[in-house]
């Protein structure tokens, strides 16, 4: 590999545990080089106890800024100068900008989301969209939904210990965005197939159907999907789940997770960069 890194070359870290496995660190390097820019970017294996420290040394080391993911994405919150919109409403943020000492988080996987779905020609603004799941990748992605003007979303969860914090958390995005927004037990089978009946668009953004439970899925009766639907789901691994292969059987268009996983680097790819990430060069990375 030719070296480039020079006395002038800047940093920008990822700081979550585990980490080894991401592919952030590739997409994010191969974008600095192809686009010439004088940075590097690191994965550093550390949680909540080492949050603060590590936040410290993006303004210490003058750092472009950093990336964070489990367990830090709610706990670096209160450690920012300042906050996006849509990080305020979804109380994470994944993305952090040096700005000259000033530090702002920024939660870029709803943003990610957006960017997916038009890249897959779905159009969702001013209409409505149901849900299953109202956990972190569940609330970036309705924060940003109702932030860019979908009109209506229907939130569907298991009936668990976060159920009424969920119903806050909803409400208080309903309150600062012009979205209505409702919240369902996921047991309630017959109110699910009246809201995916209005709907242009139905998610999981829940883990059931991931690696290695791969014939799990969050619905059983898939009569309710429809050719004119577009069904997404957030998972990546397998790049089919049993919900998007019952939906593509179904005739509606399908999504996974890796447009949302590219594109939420894209974003803080363009927060730190003022550049626009070569997507068609990094998508075989994700691929
Ligand atoms: P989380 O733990 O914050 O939330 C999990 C959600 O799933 C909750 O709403 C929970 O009630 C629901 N759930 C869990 N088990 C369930 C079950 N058996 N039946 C019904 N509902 C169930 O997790 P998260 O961070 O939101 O991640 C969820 C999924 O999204 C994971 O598969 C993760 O890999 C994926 N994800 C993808 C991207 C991407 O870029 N594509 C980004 C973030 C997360």
């Amino acid at each position: 590999m030719e070296n480039n890194i020079t006395g002038h070359t800047r940093l920008v870290g990822l700081f979550a545990t585990p980490i080894r496995h991401s592919v952030s660190p590739m997409i994010h390097n191969t974008a600095f080089q192809e686009l010439g820019i004088d940075a590097v970017y690191l994965a550093f294996d550390l949680g909540v106890d080492r949050l603060s420290q590590a936040i410290d040394s993006i303004k210490n080391l003058e750092m472009l800024g950093a990336n964070l993911s489990m367990p830090n994405k709610m706990a670096a919150v209160p450690m920012m100068d300042e906050l996006s919109e849509a990080a305020k409403l979804v109380g994470a943020i994944n993305t952090i900008v040096n700005h000259e000492g000033k530090l702002t988080g920024h939660i870029t996987d709803g943003t990610g989301f957006m960017r997916s779905l038009k890249d897959k020609e779905i159009d969702v603004i001013g209409k409505k969209m149901t849900i299953i799941g109202a956990g972190g990748a569940a609330t970036a992605i309705i924060v940003q939904a109702a932030l860019d003007g979908v009109k209506e979303i229907a939130v569907y969860n298991r009936h668990d210990d976060f159920y009424t914090s969920v119903q806050k958390k909803l409400a208080y995005v309903q309150e600062n965005t012009s979205c209505l927004i409702t919240l369902h037990d996921l047991e309630d089978k017959s109110a699910l197939a009246d809201d995916v009946a209005d709907s242009v668009l139905f998610i999981n953004a829940t883990g059931v159907g991931m690696q290695p439970n791969i014939e799990a899925s969050p619905i059983e009766d898939f009569s309710i999907i429809r050719e004119d639907l577009a069904v997404y789901d957030v998972i990546y691994n397998p790049r089919e789940t049993k919900f998007l292969r019952e939906a593509r059987l179904r005739g509606a268009k399908t999504a996974n997770g890796l447009g949302m996983l590219l594109y939420q680097g894209a974003a803080a790819f363009e927060l730190w960069t003022q550049q626009e990430m070569p997507i068609e060069k990094i998508k075989p990375i994700v691929e």
